[in-house]
């Protein structure tokens, strides 16, 4: 997960406008000779593509002003709150030991050497001792150790952890030290001027860590934090992380009854009845898409001997991701994507240009060794099912073909709820298949394309797939989170590789290009994200429990009978909840299942023949009569009778 904030420029300070008086010797005075109000902000600075301290010596160079509330800035200051915490850790208990402390996404943490374990309460006194820190306003003075004195400084100080870093570091370089009050820790830096910069941080957990990620070394103890530039941006993430936490698909598919996951499976999904509806759902309404939109529905094996993977270039670039089993002394791979099957299909029988481009749809699972630490839900998963399709066509193609997926995909999203998308292209990997030639023509047909639509895009260096460029499209959901869903690949490798042919007008064989695509991406991380958009209350047409009948009492009871399988019979997924429970319970764990929407029926409805109308965000429709009620619920959005309108 990727939360964006909004990047602030860089304000340039031209030092050739400056007075470069004699005493002017860090860049801290050139600031306050220049623009003093800068300071307030100023946590590092930048020259050329290197940050330094403020307090740094100034040379005949221009610099740039690294400002708290930049992206660089928030950096600069997790970095500094790390080793705030270190030392708060280290005065409350001096016989813990540091070992590293690095900036992570949204935050830091601190991996410490303390047996003992930090409570709540302990977490509470050290957040205190940091605040009392940060009144200080202490400043961080840096200054270099050659690598033998700074490993005897260390143990000296009995931090062996630290010692032993630094011993690993080449003898012949000189490190950089960071002082703050009596709080020594070894650093890159830049860092913040003094601690006053660092009072909008919050502890935010505490883990087991291995030393150096291996589980045969001791148990570290890591104390999570973040930390920001404002008060008011810490608020604002503590209350969109308070609103994630509610919106936890984990937790929200557990009470929806809609799937769990058990250790027997890691990163594989177990569907119940309700979520495999919803689930089938979605499949039809991509199956309406594929068939709109031109592609041909097909199905390839899950298991494929290893010689085909070599073949494809998986094998070699892709092995550590893949699953393998041993059968009558052949290795085969559990395919992790449909790619070279497709391809197989393609091949039966040579095709004529006349025939391009050839579209393949697949609903395909795959399976993918991802790293058990990674998992996440049904977010980040080991088996899953793409809304995989493939497009074989001539090079003059790609253009059309790859625009009108950027319209079908922007379309699709919007139908389901999305309208902000982030467009990004990915160019070559270091780990990559096929000459740069190919490359240089892959990417910038792909540049092109962007360039001449009317959608704005980023370009992301190095982030490609090993076979080609790609262009992919993320979604913003409802709390400004990113996830990266669609993706549209480029591919002149794997047709070369797998020998595809097509005759061309000229009666020649000719490779076809391969464009790798998919809307969704995987049906198992779109689910999860529709769950965390919409809270769980999931979109009518979607919903798995879509109408409960509930009567107050038993006399109620074949009223309720009647109107539900009025409701079948109509195509509504409606039940009567005919329990002896009270009311009151049923409407709560309707709710709470996020049934869409519930009827409830006394003797006021049964006398008059309607239904009392509320949903599952407790909004309260009042009494309906039946004809109403369907009246209402036809008209409900859905998005397979509006996509007979778009393509
Ligand atoms: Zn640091
Ligand atoms: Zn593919």
């Amino acid at each position: 997960m990727v939360v964006v904030g909004g990047s602030i420029p860089l304000v340039p300070i031209n030092k050739g406008t400056m007075h470069c008086e004699v005493k002017l010797k860090t860049f801290y005075d050139v600031i306050k000779t220049q623009d003093k109000s800068r300071l307030k902000s100023a946590v590092a600075v930048r020259v050329a593509d290197k940050e330094f301290d403020l307090s740094r010596e100034c040379h005949d160079e221009n610099f740039e002003i690294i400002d708290a509330d930049t992206p660089q800035g928030v950096e600069i200051i997790r970095h500094s709150a790390a080793h705030l915490l270190a030392m708060a850790v280290k005065q409350l208990f001096p016989k813990a030991q540091v070992t590293i402390g690095p900036v992570i996404d949204d935050g830091f943490y601190y991996d410490f050497s303390w047996s003992d374990g930090f409570s709540p309460q302990d977490i509470d006194k050290i957040e205190q001792v940091m605040r009392r820190l940060v009144k200080k306003r202490l400043p961080l003075q840096r200054f270099v150790l050659p690598q033998e004195e700074a490993v005897q400084f260390f143990r000296d100080d009995n931090e062996h952890y630290k010692a032993e870093i630094i011993e690993d570091i080449p003898k012949e370089e000189e490190l950089s030290l960071y002082k703050q009050g009596d709080f020594t820790d070894l650093c890159r830096g830049p860092h913040v001027p003094h601690t006053g910069f660092l009072g909008a941080f919050k502890l935010t957990k505490v883990a087991g860590a291995y030393w150096r990620g291996d589980a045969q070394n001791e148990m570290l103890q890591r104390i999570y934090g973040t930390a920001w530039a404002t008060q008011e941006a810490l608020d604002k993430y503590l209350h969109l992380q308070e609103e994630a936490k509610k919106r936890d698909h984990r937790r929200l598919g557990k009470q929806m009854d809609w799937f769990h996951l058990q250790d027997e499976a890691p990163g594989m999904i177990f569907w119940h009845p309700r979520g495999w509806i919803a689930y089938n759902q979605l499949e039809q309404f991509i199956r309406k898409v594929y068939v709109k939109t031109g592609y041909q529905e097909i199905k390839t094996p899950q298991i494929i001997d290893r010689t085909l993977w070599e073949k494809s270039g998986h094998w070699d670039k892709y092995a550590e991701n893949m699953f393998t089993v041993e059968c009558e002394k052949r290795t085969y791979a559990i395919k992790p994507m449909s790619c070279p099957g497709h391809v197989q299909v393609f091949n039966q029988g040579l095709k004529s240009y006349k025939e391009l481009p050839v579209r393949y749809a697949e609903f395909g699972c795959c399976h993918r060794n991802e790293a058990s630490g990674t998992l996440h839900g049904v977010m980040r998963v080991r088996g899953f099912v793409q809304d995989d399709g493939h497009i074989f066509c001539a090079l003059d193609q790609i253009g059309q073909e790859v625009s009108a997926f950027i319209k079908q995909t922007y379309t699709i999203y919007n139908l389901l709820g999305f309208d902000e998308v982030i467009l990004r292209l990915s160019t070559r990997p270091e780990k990559r298949v096929g000459s740069d030639e190919v490359w240089d023509k892959s990417e910038s047909a792909l540049e092109a394309i962007l360039e001449n639509s009317e959608y704005d895009y980023e370009v992301l260096p190095g982030e490609g797939a090993f076979y080609g460029p790609k262009i992919e499209f993320s979604l913003k959901d409802c709390l400004g989170r990113i996830w990266q869903c669609g993706t549209i690949q480029v591919d002149f490798s794997m047709p070369e590789r797998l020998d595809a042919n097509f005759v061309n007008a000229a009666g020649e064989k000719e490779r076809p290009v391969m464009l790798h695509r998919a809307i969704l991406g995987t049906f198992e991380r779109f689910m999860g994200i529709m769950i965390e958009n919409t809270a769980g209350h999931m979109p009518f047409w979607l919903c798995p429990q879509q109408i409960a009948v509930l009567p107050i009492g038993g006399a109620h009871e074949a009223f309720c009978q009647e109107i539900t399988q009025q409701l079948k019979a109509l195509g509504f997924r409606a039940t009567c909840d005919a329990r002896s429970e009270k009311v009151n319970y049923k409407i709560r764990e309707h709710t709470l299942a996020r049934t869409s929407i519930m009827l409830i029926v006394g003797d006021q409805e049964v006398s008059s023949g309607t239904v009392n109308v509320r949903d599952s965000k407790m909004v309260q429709h009042g009494q309906m009569t039946m004809e109403a009620l369907t009246t209402w619920l036809k008209a409900k959005p859905d998005p397979n009778q509006e996509l007979e309108n778009i393509f």
